[in-house]
C-alpha cells in the first residue's frame, strides 16, 4: 500500500486520496496508465515508459496534465516521500471530469495520480521451479497496444489463471495465435534456439522489458524474432517464459498442464533473466552515481 499519492497537483496522505466520481477514468476507463520499476531508489527505463505514455496519451487524444519535465519531478518526489527502496512506481492519466457523456468533454483538465509501492523479493521458487499459465480465449478490442486503463478482459483472464492455480493466462486469437498474457508478454523458444515473441502491432501491449529482453538478446548473440507463434508453436517449444516489469523475465513450464520442453526453466530463459536483471541493476547504480 502507498502512504502518500500524488493527486492533481497535491500530495496526499493514502487515506485522504480521493477523485471526483466524474472522473472519466472511473465511469469509462477513459485513461492511460503506466508502471515503472524502483530498484535502489532508482526509476529504471523511465525513458521508454515515458515514450509510451506519450504514444498511449497521443492515440486517445489526452493532452499532459503537466509537462514530462514535471511528471519526471513528480514521480522522483513519489519515490522519496514513499521511501520506496525497490518497487514500483503507477501513474494514471484521464481525461478529467466531466459530466457523463460518451464524447470528449469539450474543456475538461486531464487527471494525474501517481502512486508508489515496495515490492518483495520475487520469490525464488518461481524462477527455480518456473511457472504454469493456462490459455484463454483474446476477447479484447483492436488497439491492446494503447496502455489503456479498460483492462476487464484482462482482469477477468487474471482471475482465470488464478482459479487454475496458474500464474498467468495467455491469450490466443481465433487464428490460434498466442498474443500475450494479461499483464504480461508471451515468448517461446523454438526447436532451432530462437526467441519469439508476437510483432509489437495492435495485438499487443508493446511491453518494456519485452523491447528490453530483445536487446539484451542481440547483444548476447541469442536468436530472437518478432513472429507470431500459435497454441501448437508452444507445445513443440523447447522453452517458454514470459516478461513484464514486475515479473521481469519468468520461466513457464507448463501450458493447460502440459510440460513444455524438459518442463524445467531452460537455458535460453535463465540466460536472458540473468542479463537482463544484470542490466537493470547496471543501469539502477549509473543512475544513483550520477544524482550523487
Ligand atoms: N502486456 C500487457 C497486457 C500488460 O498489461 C503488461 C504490463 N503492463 C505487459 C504486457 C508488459 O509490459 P511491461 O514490460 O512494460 O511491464
Amino acid at each position: 500500500m502507498f502512504r502518500i499519492a500524488y493527486v492533481n497537483g497535491r500530495y496526499l496522505r493514502a487515506a485522504e486520496s480521493a477523485v471526483h466520481i466524474e472522473d472519466r477514468g472511473y465511469q469509462f476507463a477513459d485513461g492511460v496508465y503506466e508502471v515503472v520499476a524502483v530498484v535502489g531508489g532508482a526509476l529504471v527505463d523511465a525513458t521508454p515508459h515515458m515514450a509510451r505514455l506519450a504514444r498511449s496519451l497521443e492515440e486517445m487524444q489526452i493532452a499532459w496534465p503537466v509537462s514530462p519535465r514535471a511528471l519526471s519531478h513528480i514521480i522522483a518526489e513519489i519515490v522519496r516521500r514513499n521511501g520506496i527502496g525497490d518497487g514500483m512506481i503507477y501513474l494514471q492519466i484521464t481525461r478529467g471530469v466531466a459530466p457523463r457523456d460518451h464524447a470528449f468533454p469539450a474543456r475538461a483538465r486531464p487527471s494525474l495520480v501517481v502512486t508508489a509501492k515496495r515490492l518483495a523479493p520475487q520469490r525464488p521458487e518461481l524462477v527455480v521451479r518456473g511457472v504454469p499459465v493456462i490459455t484463454i480465449p483474446d476477447i479484447r478490442w483492436g488497439r491492446c497496444d494503447i496502455k489503456s486503463v479498460s483492462l476487464l478482459p484482462n482482469v477477468l483472464g487474471k482471475q482465470r489463471a488464478k482459479a487454475a492455480g496458474a500464474y498467468e493466462a495467455w491469450q490466443v486469437g481465433a487464428d490460434g495465435v498466442v498474443t500475450e498474457g494479461t499483464s504480461t508478454n508471451a515468448w517461446i523458444v523454438d526447436g532451432k534456439g530462437t526467441a519469439l515473441t508476437h510483432p509489437a502491432d495492435h495485438r499487443i501491449l508493446g511491453g518494456i522489458t519485452r523491447e528490453v529482453v530483445i536487446e539484451v538478446a542481440r547483444r548476447a548473440d541469442i536468436k530472437v524474432a518478432e513472429r507470431p507463434f500459435t497454441v501448437k508453436d508452444v507445445f513443440a517449444a523447447r522453452e517458454a517464459f514470459l516478461t513484464s516489469t514486475t515479473s521481469a523475465v519468468l520461466p513457464v513450464v507448463s501450458v493447460d498442464g502440459r510440460p513444455i520442453g524438459s518442463g524445467r526453466p531452460g537455458p535460453v530463459t535463465m540466460q536472458l533473466r540473468e542479463r537482463y536483471l544484470a542490466a537493470l541493476a547496471r543501469q539502477a547504480r549509473r543512475i544513483a552515481r550520477n544524482a550523487s
